[in-house]
C-alpha cells in the first residue's frame, strides 16, 4: 500500500461522514415550517445556518472527490497549476489541496 492510499482511506471516511451528516442537514431543510409565527422565525434562522453548512459540506465533499479522482489518477501530489510536486507536509495539513503553495497563494 502506497502513502496515498493511506490519504484515499482517510479521505473516505470522511467524505461518507460529510454525505451521513449532510443528508440530515437536508432532512432538516425540508421539515415543514411550524404553524406558530415565531417558531417559525426560529425555524427559519435555524434553516439559514444549516444552509451554510449545506454549502461548505457541499465544498468539501467535491474537494474530496476530486482529490481521490487524482489519487486514483496518479496526478495527486501534483500541482494543477505548475506541474510541479506539491509540498507533502502541505498535503498532511490540507489533503485536498489541488495546487502548491505557491500557485495557491
Ligand atoms: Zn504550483
Amino acid at each position: 500500500m502506497n502513502e496515498h492510499e493511506e490519504i484515499a482511506k482517510a479521505l473516505k471516511a470522511r467524505l461518507s461522514e460529510l454525505r451521513t451528516h449532510l443528508a440530515k442537514v437536508n432532512r432538516e431543510l425540508h421539515k415543514a415550517l411550524p404553524a406558530d409565527s415565531e417558531d417559525q422565525a426560529i425555524e427559519l434562522e435555524n434553516q439559514e445556518a444549516l444552509e451554510v453548512i449545506q454549502k461548505t459540506e457541499t465544498t468539501e465533499i467535491h474537494q474530496i472527490e476530486a482529490a481521490l479522482t487524482r489519487i486514483s489518477e496518479g496526478t495527486y501530489a501534483t500541482c494543477a497549476k505548475c506541474g510541479k510536486p506539491i509540498d507533502s507536509r502541505r498535503l498532511k495539513a490540507l489533503p485536498t489541496a489541488a495546487t502548491c503553495i505557491s500557485c495557491s497563494a
